[in-house]
This record gives C-alpha cells, sequence and structure tokens, in this order.
C-alpha cells in the first residue's frame, strides 16, 4: 500500500479536489491510504478565529466561522451533483460549523484559551476537508471511506504540539485502517490532528500532516509515500534567484534536511523521519502537474558532492577578539553563555587562537549582547551580511569540489567560511548584495545549461 498527502492546495478548491480524484484514481492498484490537509488557508482562518473570540471580538469570529462555512458549502456544490449526497455532506459540514461558532461563544465568555481549547478549533480544519474530499471521491468512482483522526492519531496531551504514540497509532491503523485497504476501499483521513488516549483532540503542530502521513505510512509498512503540494520537488536553487534552477530527483535525507534549515518551504524533513527512517521512500509531486517526476527523499540516494543551494540575507556577524583567550579553558563557552542568556541562536561559527566570530539571524537583542560580550574582548559587529550554503553529501570528501566553488566566487569577498563536521554543508558568509550573484555563479559552475 502507498500513502498519499494532498496538502491545502492540493484540496484547495473544486477543481483541486477534482485533480486529487484523479491521482488516487491512477493509483488504485498500489491500495492508496489518503491524508488531507484542511483546504488552502482554512486553519490561519480557524485560529485567527480562536484568537479572535478568547479577545471578546466576537462578532468577527462568528463572520470569520460564516465566511468558512461559505466556502465549505460553495466547494461542495461545485463538487457534488445536486441530490441527497450534496444534501447530507452539506448538513454534516454544518454541523461543524454550528459547534465552531458555539465554540468560539464560549470563548469570548471565557475571555482566554487553553492551547486544548485552540486544538478543537485549529482541527475543525482537517475534519471538514476529510468529509468534503470522501464525498467528492465517491462521486468520482474512488471507494472512499472516512476515517475519524481521532480514532488513529494517538498522542500525548501535549496540545498543539502533541508527541504521536507509534505503537497505539500502528495498533489503531491495523485495526481500523487495513481491513478497509484489504477490501479495496481507500481510508481518506484528515492529516494534523490526533487525539489522546481519552480521545480529546489535538494536533501535531502547524504543517503537521506531512507529519500525520509519514507516520501512517510507517504504522502501515507502506511501500511508498507521496507528498503532494503546488510545488515540482525540490529545486537546485531558488528558481527566483537563479534561473537555471533545476528538479532535484533524488535527494538524500540529511541534504533535504539542510536546505529545510534555509527556508526551502517545500517541506520540513523532520515531518517525514519516521518513514523515512524505516527505508520507506518519500516524494514530492505537484498536483497541478502530476506527469511531472517529483523528487524522491531517501537516506541513501547518491552522496553527490553538490546537490543544491541555498542563500538568505539580513545575517549579522559578531566578531569577539581576546588575547586572554590564547590558551585559555572555557573561552568559547563564556562566549555561547551570553548568546543563551540572550536568547539568540548562532548559526555559523569560526575561530582562530585569538577571536571567535559567529552569525546570527535575528539581532533582536543585538545591543545587549554587544555589551555584555564586551566585558570578554574586543567586539565588531557587521550587519548586511547573507549566507550562502553549498549543499552536498559528498562535499566534505572532495576537494576538488571545494575548490571549484571557491573558485566560482573569486571575485566576491568572502568573510566567513565554514565546513559543517559532517561534510555536508559548506558556508560562505557574503555581503548580503552578493548572495544571489554567488548563488548564480555556483550554480553555473555546478548545473551549467542545463546539464547536471
Ligand atoms: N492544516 C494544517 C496547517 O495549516 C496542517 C497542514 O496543512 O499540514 O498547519
Ligand atoms: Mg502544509
Amino acid at each position: 500500500m502507498i500513502v498519499i498527502k494532498f496538502g491545502g492546495t492540493s484540496v484547495g478548491d473544486a477543481e483541486a479536489i477534482d485533480r486529487a480524484a484523479s491521482i488516487v484514481r491512477d493509483r488504485m492498484d498500489r491500495q492508496p491510504m489518503v491524508v488531507v490537509s484542511a483546504l488552502a488557508g482554512a486553519t490561519n482562518a480557524l485560529i485567527a478565529i480562536a484568537q479572535q473570540a478568547s479577545e471578546g471580538q466576537l462578532i468577527s469570529a462568528i463572520r470569520g466561522v460564516e465566511a468558512l462555512r461559505d466556502r465549505h458549502l460553495e466547494t461542495a456544490a461545485a463538487l457534488l451533483k445536486p441530490g441527497v449526497v450534496l444534501d447530507e455532506v452539506q448538513a454534516e459540514l454544518s454541523v461543524t460549523f454550528d459547534e465552531l461558532a458555539h465554540l468560539s461563544e464560549a470563548l469570548s465568555t471565557l475571555g482566554h484559551a487553553t492551547p486544548r481549547a485552540r486544538d478543537a478549533i485549529a482541527s475543525k480544519g482537517e475534519m471538514l476537508s476529510s468529509v468534503l474530499v470522501v464525498a467528492a471521491f465517491r462521486e468520482r468512482g474512488v471507494p472512499a471511506e472516512h476515517v475519524d483522526a481521532t480514532s488513529v492519531m494517538i498522542t500525548s496531551d501535549q496540545f498543539e504540539r502533541a508527541e504521536p504514540r507509534p505503537d497505539r497509532i500502528a495498533e489503531a491503523s491495523q485495526r481500523i485502517v487495513r481491513p478497509l485497504i484489504a477490501q479495496g476501499r481507500v481510508p481518506v483521513v484528515g492529516g494534523y490532528v490526533g487525539a489522546t488516549d481519552h480521545g480529546i483532540v489535538t494536533t501535531l503542530g502547524r504543517g503537521g500532516s506531512d507529519y500525520s502521513a509519514s507516520l501512517f505510512g510507517a504504522a502501515l509498512g507502506a511501500e511508498a509515500i507521496e507528498i503532494w503540494t503546488d510545488v515540482d520537488g525540490m529545486l537546485t536553487a531558488d528558481p527566483r534567484v537563479v534561473t537555471g534552477a533545476r528538479l532535484i530527483e533524488r535527494i538524500r535525507f540529511d541534504e533535504a534536511s539542510e536546505l529545510a534549515s534555509f527556508g526551502a518551504k517545500v517541506l520540513h524533513p523532520s515531518t517525514i523521519a519516521p518513514a523515512v527512517r524505516l527505508g520507506i521512500p518519500v516524494y514530492i509531486f505537484n498536483s497541478r502537474r502530476p506527469e511531472g517526476r517529483g523528487t524522491l527523499i531517501t537516506f541513501d540516494a547518491p552522496r553527490r558532492p553538490v546537490s543544491a543551494f541555498a542563500g538568505k540575507g539580513g545575517v549579522t556577524i559578531i566578531k569577539v577578539k581576546s588575547p586572554r583567550m590564547l590558551l585559555q579553558h572555557g573561552f568559547l563557552s563564556t562566549i555561547f553563555e551570553v548568546f543563551g542568556r540572550h536568547r539568540t541562536s548562532v548559526d555559523v561559527v569560526a575561530t582562530s587562537e585569538i577571536s571567535v566570530s559567529v552569525t546570527i539571524d535575528d539581532a533582536t537583542h543585538l545591543d545587549s549582547l554587544v555589551v555584555d560580550l564586551s566585558q570578554l574582548g574586543d567586539v565588531s559587529v557587521e550587519r548586511n551580511r547573507g549566507i550562502v550554503a553549498i549543499v552536498g553529501a559528498g562535499m566534505g570528501e572532495s576537494s576538488a569540489a571545494m575548490s571549484r566553488a571557491l573558485g566560482a566566487v573569486r571575485d566576491i569577498r568572502v568573510h566567513m567560511l565554514s565546513l559543517s563536521a559532517s561534510g555536508i554543508n559548506l558556508t560562505l558568509i557574503v555581503d548580503a548584495d552578493q548572495v544571489n550573484p554567488a548563488m548564480s555563479r555556483l550554480h553555473d559552475e555546478f548545473f551549467p545549461n542545463g546539464i547536471s
């Protein structure tokens, strides 16, 4: 069996749900289970509703509920022929909206919202989309069966970021989902949503549907997981920066994780770890272009010296120089302790015998950081820097690749340089306005004119 997950834009409106149905129909022989996100934007709207209600803005909250109701009922009407099924689906959706209105009233009376109450509201997006998708799929010849996420995705009671309980999820999936698949049905479940042992609704955290798909895939020993989204897959660079950026057909999990930390937003690899760890291949596909080849993420794709580039501006370098550092124990820990105290995370570090240079993304606490660091040595701050990351699992073993990379940016001033211990990421700190030119030159060097 396989798990097919549709993100919010892939079930965002009637046309998208129609495309999703054909994607599943084409894969019936692979015994699919379907995991769906909420309609694009619905979770944000629900979270805003909870917030407004708890701040006493009941009218705005109810307006939000009604706007969502209209959107879902209209989508149902666009997907289903007039008749009993449409009436029943609209009635079922309406019950959820009535509940949302009551919850909003309750929160506005209380004047606050607990994480548990926020989950009760935020989880409705997937409950609604999954009901809609089941009806639409059936009308399009896919024998879909709704599976209530709260009966299978068993979690801790850490609301808004619940910890899944893999053993319980496996047991429930084998008991509830497996027999449906065996009967030739297509189980459809909302992602992101779970429940405690006592049936109290939880969520896995924003973007949690990928996590759900991965957990179900692991629980059922899926042959593959397909994540359907609105981009072709992972690319060699941001196509807005590098015109020749191209699809990466196979990428290693560690490379994908490294790119995600630089804001490659396709998916957060940690969410698919449960499946990838078991050797289940995870694909990313574009539901607007189902014929595309997509990206396959595995633990053991070939180790290329260079797979992709990522970059970002808005980086600040802080340098601390002190002769006292020479032959001293614990100097670094003293410095990092200052960053810890000011809740500032450090991205890149380079040291010499008497100086330490670090980069930070978030300069909110810069002034107080500098005051405290000045106790330890001479401090200088360089703003308007940027990071260029050259990501490839085989980078550390290839001095040829490293020298080509540095050669490609020979006329760009590099302020700092660091190779991660695992050799997967060669990071250059350059002037912020040189990030894009550096990315283009590096890309031309490693992926010239469309040949990879
Ligand atoms: N609907 C949820 C969110 O927007 C979960 C997801 O889409 O993955 O965060
Ligand atoms: Mg998503």
